[in-house]
């Protein structure tokens, strides 16, 4: 296995997040190339880590932001950056922040928003009735605390006639998470169609390409979508995508050593430094986190040093490990670090290393 602490010293420094950011310029350039004449964001929550913001910043049209922290994090680092704020259960600090586009969840929000008197720039979060298939994650197209059914994108859109503090700007869909470009694309055509009946030029696609953490060789297919995009779009209209975890996701590693390897019950477990309260993906999503490199090997199970059997970062994987060995997970760059438990058993935080040339 390649990484910067080789193999056989016992290291004090580990476990650690490696951030490949050249790696993360390289495909955000490719990203940003397909999608020629659309307006990409990035989707904040995906990982907020500054070092990779920066990164990002020069190729993204903008930040979408779910929350008061994240928009006061944006702004610190961005001053000048356009920020859309969405997410469901606004407080009136982030209802009445002052950012590019408001992306309103129900009527109720709106109401609240037209009370202040405020001055504001408004998508409408469509929660739409359409199929959804094959998604690891859906927001949309039935019963989920997401977005608005039409009767209430209706009485926002009367709500909102009667007045001139806030202007309506156009129709906000995030629908699903973990789709390819073909489905993606069906979507954005329903979606597009829906936005058009109501006479909206402007249209946020939201985010949602899938990564596979079966085969991370897999890539959503940025060019196809693009393209699709292209020929979707009509003249004079503006389409907006905010992806979060297709961009980031395959610059994080989280490198890791075992500590023990032991038999029980027939099965081969390796116990690693850390765990799941750094590393909480494989856990919330169920799936076996991707190792990078390894000898092959009998089947054996990498757990943490929880005291719990949900602190499981891949199950049977054919490697061969020894107490001592470095691990890496690959595909550890987005819902990684940031949405785990860290203080779950008070066990020491990992390092966080920065790789900048190629
Ligand atoms: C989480 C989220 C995204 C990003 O989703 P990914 O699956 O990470 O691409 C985009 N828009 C909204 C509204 C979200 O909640």
């Amino acid at each position: 296995m390649s990484t910067p602490y080789g193999h056989a010293a016992w290291s004090t420094e580990l476990p650690a997040y490696v951030y490949d950011l050249a790696g993360l310029d390289a495909h955000v350039a490719t990203v940003r190339e397909a999608l020629d004449g659309v307006e990409l964001y990035y989707a904040v929550k995906a990982n907020p880590d500054p070092e990779l913001l920066r990164v990002l910043a020069p190729y993204v049209d903008g930040f979408e932001v779910s929350s008061g922290g994240e928009l006061a994090h944006v702004r610190e680092l961005f001053p000048d950056a356009p920020v859309a704020l969405g997410g469901p259960g606004k407080t009136d600090a982030e209802l009445f922040a002052d950012v590019t586009r408001l992306h309103v969840e129900s009527p109720s929000e709106l109401r609240r928003l037209l009370a202040s008197g405020r001055p504001a720039d408004v998508l409408l979060r469509a929660n739409l009735d359409l199929p959804i298939g094959g998604a690891s994650l859906v927001m949309g197209g039935g019963a989920t605390p997401f977005g608005m059914d039409p009767a209430d994108i209706a009485e926002c859109m009367d709500l909102l006639e009667r007045q001139d503090a806030v202007r309506l700007r156009g129709l906000h869909a995030h629908l699903a998470s973990g789709l390819d470009a073909p489905r993606l694309l069906e979507l954005a055509a329903d979606v597009l169609d829906f936005a058009r009946r109501l006479g909206f030029t402007e249209v946020n696609l939201g985010g949602g390409m899938a990564v596979s953490y079966a085969d991370p060789e897999e890539i959503f297919d940025w060019h196809a979508y693009g393209k699709g995009l292209a020929g979707l779009r009509r003249p004079g209209e503006v389409l907006r995508v905010e992806p979060g975890r297709s961009l980031t996701v395959y610059c994080g590693r989280y490198v890791t050593q075992v500590i023990d390897v032991k038999r029980v019950h027939g099965e081969l477990f390796a116990v690693v430094a850390g765990g799941t309260h750094h590393l909480r993906t494989p856990a919330t999503k169920g799936h076996d986190q991707p190792l990078a490199g390894g000898e092959p090997g009998e089947p054996i199970t990498i757990v943490g040093q929880l005291c719990t059997p949900k602190d499981v970062l891949a199950r049977g994987v054919p490697v061969r490990l020894e107490v001592g060995d470095v691990v890496e997970f690959a595909m550890a760059g987005a819902y990684a670090w940031n949405i785990s438990h860290h203080d779950f058993l008070m066990h020491p935080k990992p390092g966080f290393h920065y790789i900048r040339g190629a």
